[in-house]
């Protein structure tokens, strides 16, 4: 485990192809039953095993135990009907089908917890897991019942502090919130957004990250990216409050994209996990590309708070894609980190 410049994967991994159809969101699972429950530690252990040969520090489960970040968090929820689906705009950008909202939610049971355990049980090393963030939650369904977002958001902030601290308990070491929503709801962000992510952290004593990115490189969200003119200052928006708050780690994209990186000014004294790898695209980064990345946001951040990690998942990537891009990501750490080692001597 390397102390200074950690290496971390900020979201998914591929599935293998005997788990579920590759380079797909949403993609059905290919096994049922136990033998998908058994499907399902086995890619884990090989994302852990993928991880740890290619230099990554804080081990995740690279999302193989879930079909989708938001929904499969959901679809443990009682209150929610899955069959009973409406067709929404995600963060206003794409069409889904999704679950709707019709009696009061609540967790029934631990939703992740035991899949955490098994992680836990497979390394030594400091282990994440990612769970949706309050706001994100509620921009992936539709609600017939509190028929307000806030109050939903309310809600789910309750029920992810409760996952939180049994996470906790099983021994995860950071615990991440994703709130791409940040990027898009600057009125509801400011008025009760970050409230309800407080609510979500409450009395945790893990580490608690936040993850706000600009999405998986799918279409939509390129084409989106592309209507954002020649300076990307969404974080402007949130990161302000972020700084004023308890969350311990922010995890922003960087590589390719066109974020001022002086940004990072706004959140100073926090620890920072810069995206230091592009997910919309297949070509591997060369480990020089990573250090200049990293190296750039040494004026805005101390070189004791940085984490190198994706921007933002990679399961819609090749696999064998994905997994290079692990290496080229410890390899650039590796290469900064001399030179920061060096210096001090
Ligand atoms: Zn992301």
């Amino acid at each position: 485990m390397n102390a200074l410049l950690p290496t971390a994967l900020v979201g998914s991994l591929p599935k293998p192809s005997w788990l579920a159809e590759p380079e797909k969101l949403w993609s059905p699972w290919s096994l049922e039953g136990d033998a998908l429950v058994e499907g399902r530690q086995d890619a884990l252990r090989v994302a852990v095993h993928e991880q740890r040969r290619r230099g990554i520090d804080i081990v995740s489960d690279g999302e193989q135990t879930r079909q989708h970040f938001v929904t499969t968090f959901i679809e443990h929820l009682s209150g929610v009907d899955f069959e009973n689906r409406e067709t929404v705009r995600i963060r206003n950008r794409y069409d889904a089908s999704v679950p709707t909202v019709v009696g009061a939610v609540e967790r029934p049971e631990p939703v992740f917890v035991r899949d955490a355990a098994f992680l836990r049980a497979q390394t030594d090393q400091r282990i994440k897991w990612a769970l949706p963030g309050p706001m994100t939650m509620i921009d992936t369904l539709s609600d017939r019942y509190y028929k307000s977002r806030e109050k939903l958001a309310w809600e789910f902030a309750g029920i992810l502090n409760q996952e939180a601290k049994e996470l906790e308990a099983a021994g995860v070491d950071v615990i991440q919130f994703d709130e791409p929503a940040f990027n898009v709801f600057f009125d509801d962000v400011r008025d009760w957004g970050m409230a309800t992510l407080e609510r979500a952290v409450e009395g945790l004593r893990a580490e608690t990250a936040v993850h706000i990115c600009y999405g998986y490189g799918i279409k939509a969200n390129t084409d989106w990216k592309a209507t954002l003119g020649p300076e990307w200052r969404q974080y402007e928006e949130s990161f302000p409050l972020l700084q004023q708050s308890s969350i311990d780690i922010v995890s922003l994209e960087s590589h390719n994209s066109r974020i001022p990186i002086e940004v990072i000014e706004l959140i100073r004294g926090k620890k920072v996990m810069l995206g230091a790898i592009d997910v919309a695209s297949h070509e591997i980064e060369r480990p020089e590309e990573v250090a200049d990345t990293l190296r750039r946001a040494l004026d805005f951040v101390d070189a004791d708070k940085l984490i190198a990690s994706s921007n933002c998942g990679m399961a819609p990537l090749p696999r064998d894609v994905a997994l290079a891009k692990l290496s080229a990501l410890s390899a650039g750490a590796a290469i900064l980190r001399e030179e920061l080692t060096g210096a001090l001597v």
